[in-house]
């Protein structure tokens, strides 16, 4: 196959760069090993609003669930609200989200492989193209491309074929489950949670509703237990109250990148967007809405 841009991974970045190469009338191919787009969900789902006007397309309603006020801070007996402004925010269904941003590249006119995963990639030596092998069921696709948009997540395996190493020593990890059936102190703020179960992070409740909320914790200290940290965090009385009649329906754990493991974003024809660059805003590490906007910047450049 031949292709003028393969795009690695079909997550936000992914998805927003193949849309901005295809519209650009670019031959663009999009491999992604999952089988299912936005499956499954390794994310809380809060997207600060300040950021929406940067996208490159007018999001839809239907795929903003829940309108977020602000943010309460919360350090022992101690708490600070902050509403309005660059505190809003929104929960959005994140497997929705991410079918959609598919639907939007592939209209756009990229291809999207499915259950496709990005092995190897041999550069050109004046490094203005090479070729990808991908692995399909038990074959192996052999991919020409003149540009390649790694976009395949904090555990790069395109960063990997460029000579970078890729280690669990320097990515955040976050335990999350989706709760229903809370109840809520306040729906209409995120509670971020800072102690001893959260080491060299952050703890937190962001509702999705207002008996429904994705909770969490998220700490870049790798000897972390974190398994044992959620469960101090829920043992917290004022955690505990809320998750009474609740019950976890869904995990969301996953991992992102907190140290970027390289400095660079381009190697000759290969650029990198999204995570495996990792373009999420520290300390928080969001990371949804900056990886559809640099996936864009990366797919134009
Ligand atoms: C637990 C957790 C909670 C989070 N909560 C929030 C939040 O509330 N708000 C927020 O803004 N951000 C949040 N983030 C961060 C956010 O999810 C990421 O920043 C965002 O998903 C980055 O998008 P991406 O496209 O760069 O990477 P991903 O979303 O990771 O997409 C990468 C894609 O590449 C595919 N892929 C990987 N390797 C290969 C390969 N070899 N071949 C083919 N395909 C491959 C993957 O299957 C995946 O589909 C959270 C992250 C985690 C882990």
């Amino acid at each position: 196959m031949k292709c003028d841009v393969l795009v690695v991974g079909a997550g936000p970045a992914g998805c927003s760069a193949a849309a901005a190469c295809g519209a650009a009338g670019l031959k663009t191919i999009v491999v992604e090993r999952k089988p299912e787009i936005g499956v499954p969900i390794t994310c809380s789902g809060a997207i600060g609003s300040y950021l929406l006007p940067y996208l490159p397309f007018k999001t839809p309603k239907n795929l903003l669930k829940h309108s977020i006020e602000g943010l309460e801070f919360i350090v022992d007996e101690v708490s600070y609200v902050r509403r309005g402004g660059p505190w809003s925010s929104y929960a959005i269904d994140r497997s929705a989200f991410d079918k959609w941003l598919s639907q939007r590249a592939v209209d756009s006119g990229a291809d999207l492989i499915m259950s496709a995963e990005f092995i190897d990639a041999t550069l050109d030596k004046s490094w203005s193209g090479g070729r990808a092998q991908i692995r399909k069921k038990d074959e192996i696709i052999e991919v020409d491309f003149k540009v390649m948009i790694g976009a395949d997540g904090a555990r790069s395996r395109v960063l990997e074929t460029l000579g970078e190493r890729v280690s669990d020593a320097r990515m955040g990890q976050a335990v999350v489950y989706e709760y229903e059936g809370v109840t809520l102190e306040s729906p209409e703020l995120d509670q971020l949670y800072f102690g001893d179960f959260a080491p060299g992070g952050y703890a937190h409740i962001f509702p999705l509703s207002d008996n429904r909320a994705n909770i969490g914790v998220g700490t870049i200290a790798s000897d972390a237990d974190l398994r044992q940290c959620f469960q101090d965090f829920i043992a917290l009385p004022r955690v505990k109250a809320q998750l009474k009649d609740g019950r976890p329906v869904l995990e969301k754990s996953g991992t992102v990148s907190f140290e970027p493991l390289s400095r660079k974003r381009q190697y000759g024809s290969v650029l990198l967007a999204g995570e495996a660059a990792s373009q999420n805003i520290k300390p928080l590490v969001e990371g949804f809405l900056p990886a559809i906007i640099c996936g864009d910047v990366a797919g134009k450049t």
